[in-house]
Formats: structure tokens, sequence, C-alpha cells
């Protein structure tokens, strides 16, 4: 079957066209064809029909094949012109093939028009997909100048070799400044530089990679951005550039940090609650340890409230808070923080403490404001208060010891019958005597074999399966007493046996893992609290590596809990420790997060895997909307900044039903598990094959 072929011939003679026709039948083509010999035919033919090949004569009575020409140029169309000829001039036919006809031909020797033909169709379809691809490139590079994100095309190195207006608009760099410099060259916080270069110099692969940062314009307006990155590469091989896609996501980011501020204040009353608090009493103590003031801390308890909630009811105690609050709101001033801890417990801090005269007259002050009864809804209810003081430096060091011991002294003013006030230091002591007996103590707890570890299991929100163990240790005293961590790290890491407590810790939990649990499930993630102390040692790191080869365990199972505080008051040591023990593989998890200052920038100085969202908050999902809020925006977050999220301190069916909606990943808590020893909950793990979870 020979090719069919539409020949169009502008042509004056039909036997000239026969003749042609002939010829491309013996080439093996089925050619119908047209003849027109004027301007007005050609135009209409080529309107109205398409063609393969024009073949023109070169000169006719009423057209010549320039004239052609132009009609085939004019109609947009990009066709093969072949001209074919008695007689012309060299000169003629140049003349011609510059202006774009694509062969030329002797009428008398036409053995050339088929192979001339075939080709020109073949360079005709080319130069249609050329064209094609042209069109697409164009309209893609028109979409990427004009899109509403910035898009920033790096080398392979990460070196900026294009970016386009949307980023020169938001950043303020020029497209000539910031080519040559490094993707990275915008961002504000400098872990995220380093993570980011270090991740380009380990070759960050062919993966695709997101996160959230926040960049510096040229003006040094702060802006954050959800920044995608992909590898580019020509045909699956190595990959030649990286695409970045950056979206503003400053309204949302300050719409989420707005939702975590309100989560600084107490629903009730509008007064502080204990984050903030907390937030409050750290700047304190930070102030006066430069300027060697005093802080005070006033815990405040109404007496017998137990009893009006009970017998009246909460709505009575509710208003009767607010009333409260309200009264004691007069006794502050402006510098001073009042807070509602929960409950009928309310704590002033007052820093910058010139005198303890000024402790005196709020704390009579206080006082003062229960002599007036209560009027709800037409009734008179007496309430009187009992305040406790304590006193930095002299009463503690940190905020938990300050609160612990104004606490202590408000149980005091009780015992002494309500309505006081008591100072913490008059108990100072008989409370020393305790604490250098429990010191004593203490020191010898890891010799004599005292210490012993409880484990929690870590729980799969999704599956229900144990996934690993929380690591938690236990003193059993020589009169075997039981004492909590609560009662004594505290106090471990002031009088410095932390360290040595932490050690036997990591030690002894490893030692279980492989001793302890069957093989199959020696995999187990095994997570370890460490205090903030033990980071501060040098060679840490190298001693993590060290237990973890001598019992065989991998670094990847095993999760260092850390809490806020140490991201706050980190040392250099701190940094270094940290990170060769992410080099190592070792997972860094951030404990209790929401009691301290739950900034999200902090959780980016290290490379975080999980966040754990402290029982704080989870036990107040039953009553407070805000607190389901915050929770699902903390999951999302974290989630977003790349870690998995462990809920603490779940106790019943409503909170796990409502944290695996939130989309939070694992839990523990008395529900799912309470802290045993390892030999009764190995069968946790029989229950569970596959025990490596992904992420
Ligand atoms: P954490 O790391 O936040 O541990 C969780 C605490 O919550 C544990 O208390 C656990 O027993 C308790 N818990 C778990 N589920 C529930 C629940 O459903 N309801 C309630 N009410 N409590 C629950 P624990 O064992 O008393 O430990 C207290 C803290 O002491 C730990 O808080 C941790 O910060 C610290 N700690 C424990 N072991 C060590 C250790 O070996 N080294 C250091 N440096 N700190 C430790
Ligand atoms: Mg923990
Ligand atoms: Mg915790």
């Amino acid at each position: 079957m020979g090719t069919p072929l539409k020949v169009l011939f502008v042509e004056d003679s039909e036997v000239d066209a026969e003749l042609t026709l002939a010829e491309l039948e013996r080439g093996g083509f089925v050619p119908s064809s047209h003849q027109v010999q004027t301007y007005s035919e050609m135009s209409e033919a080529l309107d109205n029909e398409s063609w393969d090949v024009i073949i023109c004569d070169y000169r006719m009575p009423q057209f010549t094949a320039e004239e052609a020409l132009n009609t085939l140029k004019s109609s947009g169309l990009d066709l093969p012109f072949i001209i074919t000829s008695g007689a012309v001039t060299a000169e003629d036919v140049v003349a011609l093939l510059k202006q774009g006809a694509h062969d030329f031909m002797d009428k008398g020797a036409l053995a050339r028009l088929v192979p001339a033909i075939e080709r020109e169709i073949r360079e005709a379809k080319i130069r249609h997909r050329k064209r094609i691809a042209e069109q697409r490139v164009k309209v893609l590079s028109q979409a990427v100048e004009q899109s509403p994100v910035s898009i920033v095309i790096t080398d392979d190195k990460g070196v900026i070799e294009y970016v386009n207006p949307r980023f020169e608009q938001s950043m303020g760099y020029s497209s000539e400044q910031a080519i040559g410099e490094p993707l990275w060259f915008t961002f504000q916080d400098e872990q995220s530089v380093k993570a980011l270069s270090r991740m380009w110099s380990s070759g960050i692969s062919d993966q695709e990679w997101r996160g959230e940062f926040s960049s510096k314009s040229k003006s040094g307006q702060l802006i954050w951005e959800y920044v995608n990155i992909s590898p580019l590469s020509e045909d699956g091989k190595s990959v030649s550039h990286y695409l970045a896609i950056k979206e503003d996501i400053t309204v949302r980011r300050s719409y989420e940090e707005q939702l975590l501020r309100q989560a600084h204040y107490d629903d009730l009353t509008g007064l502080a609650n204990r984050v903030l608090l907390m937030d409050r009493l750290n700047l304190a103590i930070e102030a006066a340890k430069s300027n060697g003031d005093n802080v005070a801390v006033l815990g405040i308890d109404l007496d017998h409230f137990k009893n009006v909630n009970d017998s009246l009811g909460h709505s009575i105690g509710d208003t009767m808070l607010k009333e409260a609050a309200e009264r004691l709101s007069c006794c502050v001033r402006g510098g001073d923080t009042l807070a509602r801890m929960g409950g009928d417990e309310f704590v002033v801090i007052i820093p910058e403490l010139k005198s303890v005269q000024d402790v005196h007259r709020v704390a009579e002050k206080i006082l003062h404001q229960f002599v007036n009864p209560f009027s709800i809804f037409g009734r008179d209810y007496f309430v009187t208060a009992s305040v406790g003081i304590a006193l930095y430096p002299e009463d503690g060091a940190n905020p938990h010891l300050l609160l612990r011991n104004a606490d202590l002294a408000m149980y005091k003013a009780k015992d002494h019958g309500r309505n006081r006030y008591h100072f913490f230091t008059e108990d100072i002591n008989t409370a020393l005597l305790d604490r250098l007996e429990l010191e004593a103590n203490l020191r010898y707890a890891v010799i004599r074999d005292q210490l012993h570890l409880h484990f929690q299991p870590i729980v799969n929100l999704t599956s229900g399966k144990t996934i690993g163990f929380e690591a938690l240790v236990r003193w059993r005293q020589r009169d075997d007493t039981l004492r909590l961590p609560g009662e004594f790290i505290p106090l471990a890491e002031e009088v410095g046996i932390i360290q040595e407590i932490d050690s036997w810790v990591l030690a002894n939990a490893l030692m279980q893992v492989s001793n302890v649990l069957p093989e199959s499930a020696q995999t187990v993630r095994l997570a370890l609290n460490i205090s903030p102390k033990q980071l501060e040692v040098k060679g840490y790191a190298e001693f993590v590596r060290t237990k973890l080869n001598e019992y065989a365990v991998s670094p990847e199972q095993v999760e260092l809990e850390i809490t806020e505080r140490v991201l706050m008051e980190d040392t250099p040591v701190t940094a270094e420790n940290l990170e060769q023990l992410c080099a190592m593989g070792v997972r860094l998890s951030i404990d209790d997060f929401g009691t301290g200052y739950s900034s999200l920038g902090y959780l980016q100085k290290y490379p975080f895997t999980t966040l754990k969202i402290d029982r704080g908050f989870v036990s107040n999902i039953k009553n407070s909307e805000s607190a389901k809020r915050l929770i699902e925006t903390i999951v999302r977050l974290a989630q977003g900044l790349g870690m998995v999220v462990v809920a603490e301190g779940v106790e019943t069916q409503e909170e796990h039903d409502f944290l695996r909606e939130a989309g939070c990943d694992y839990a523990q808590g008395y529900m799912l598990g309470k802290p045993a020893p390892l030999t009764l909950l190995k069968g946790l793990l029989e229950k569970a094959p596959a025990v490596r979870e992904q992420e």
C-alpha cells in the first residue's frame, strides 16, 4: 500500500500536473490533488482543506511562485512548498528559497521529487512538534513568572539560579541579588539554616522535603513560609536542580500563635493561668539574678471552699471564684502577676522586691479582701483565705521549688487556724533537716541498690499496639517507703546527684531491654527522661554510645525526653551533646510540652522527633473547649514540623477518643497501662508482633 498524499498544485498546465502526479505514483505515493492558478483559488483551497504539500509552478499567467509563497505564509500554515519550473535563473531560485520555499526542481528532471517530498513532510512534522513544545515552555514559564507563590530554582548544591517575581515582591530582593545565594539566605532562624545546609552537604537525596520556616525580608519584615523542596532530574538521572515552592503562611501562624496565647489565661476568671504564671516567674527569677533583687511568691487558697462548692453547687462556687479574683486583683500592682492555678488556688508573684515589709503589706491586703462577705443571689457568704509566702532566692532557686514552698507555707497557715499568712522561712529549720536526711539517703541510693525502674507502655492510638515503654525511676528506701521521682529528682538535681541517677537509669533500662524482653521484642522503643543537668556534662553523648554498644541496643530505639527548660537554658556543651546524640541516630523528644514556654520556635532548635503533650492539657479535655482546640493545634503544628505526638496521662475513654480523633499518634496513661516492672509488661509485646512502628 502506498502512502496517501494530498497535493495542492499551483499550476496553469494540466499536463504538467498530470506528469508530476505520475512521478509521485511511481515513487509509491497514492496522491489526490487539486489544481489552482490564482490567489483567490489558492486561499480558498488552503482555508477549506488540509494539504500535505504544495507544488508550485514558477510562473503562471495570473500568479507567480513568489505570490503563492506569500499566500501560504499569510495563511499561517507550515506546509512543504516545492517549486517546479522549466526555465528560471539561479538568482530567482535562491531568492525564493531565502523567502521560505523548501525546494526547487526542474520540470524535466523530477527524479528528486519523491525523496524531497518525503524529507519535507518529515521536517514539517518535526517543526510542528517543536512549535508545540515551545508553546508549552512559554505557558510553563508564564505560569512560573506569574505564580501567586514564590518559586525558587537552585542548582544541585542549593545555590539559587532563578527566583520568580513573586519572590522578589515578598522578600524585597531583586532576582540579581538572590541569584548565587544559598536557598536559605533569607531564613531567619539560625538552627533552620544549619539544618538545611547540613542536609544539603550530606546529600539531601532525591526525596521531596517540606517544612515551615521564618524568613526575613530585605526590609526586615518577618515572614512565615511553608517551603516545599523537590529535586528535579532529567529522565530519572541524577538530580540537577531543586525546585522550592514557598507559600506565605504568616497569617495562619499568627492565628495559631494567638490560640496558644489564649491558652495562657484562665477561662473562668480571665486571670493568668499556670502556664503564663510559670513564664512570668521564670522571667522574674532571671531578672532577680542579674539585679540582685528578691522575688516573692504568694500561694493563696480559699478556706473551706470545697464545702461551698459541695453544699451550694458549682454555679455559686464559680461566682464566688470570679469575685475573689476581682478582689485579689485590687491587691497587685502593675508589674505583679496574679494567676489562678486551678480550683480555689491563686498565686501572686511580686518581682523586684526591695523589702520584705512590702510582702507583709500585700499579704495583709489580701486577707483584708475577705473581711466583707460575698453576696451572691441576695445572700451573704463568708469566706476567708490562707496565704503562704516563699522568697527567691532564700526559699528556692527555681520556680518549682518556690511554688512548692509557698504551698507548704500556705498549709502551715491553714494548720495554724486559717485566715492568716505564713512565711516559708519560718519552717526552714525543720524542712532543712528533713531535706538533709533525704539528701544523705539519696546519695547512697545508687550504691545501696535502692533504685528500681518501672516502665509505662506507649500505645499507638490507631492500632492499639504497644510500641514502646517510658522508663520511670522509683526509690525504695530502707524503711520500705517507695518514693516517686517528683519527690527526689528536683533535690537530686539541686545537690548534684542527678547524673549518677540518670546514668544508672540509662544503663539499667538498656540492660532490661536486652535481658528481660524476648529477642523478637528487643527492637521496642525505649523512652528515657534526662535532666538538663545531665546534658551539661561533657562527653555524655559518648557515654550513651558506650552503653548502647554494651547492651547491643540500636540508637534509633532510644528516645531521650527532655523538657523545654533545656532549650531555654542550653549551654554550648548541651548543644554539643544534643547534636552528637542526633548524629548517632538517638531520637529526641520534648517532654511535658505546654508547661514551660510552649514556644514552637524553640522546637526548631534541635531535630526533635517527638512531642509529648503534658497531662495537664489532657485532663482538661473533659471540661474545656479551648483545651481541645489547643491540643488540636499542637498536634497539627508538631506534625507539621515533622514530629510525632504522644499524649501523656490518658485516664478516660473520652480523652482517648478525642486524642485519636485529633490525629495524635501515641498515648500513655493509666487507662492504657500503669507504670510497672518490665517483666509484668512483656506480654503486651507478644500480642503485637511487629513491634517496630513506622512513623
Ligand atoms: P514524665 O516524664 O512526664 O512522666 C510521666 C509521669 O506521669 C509519671 O510520673 C507517670 O507515672 C505519670 N502518669 C502516667 N500516666 C498517668 C495517668 O494516667 N495519670 C496520672 N495522674 N499520672 C500518670 P512519675 O513516675 O511520678 O514521674 C514524674 C516525673 O519525674 C516524670 O514526668 C519525669 O519528668 C521525672 N522522671 C521520672 N524518671 C526519671 C529519671 O529516670 N530521670 C529523670 N531525670 N527524671 C525522671
Ligand atoms: Mg517523660
Ligand atoms: Mg511528661
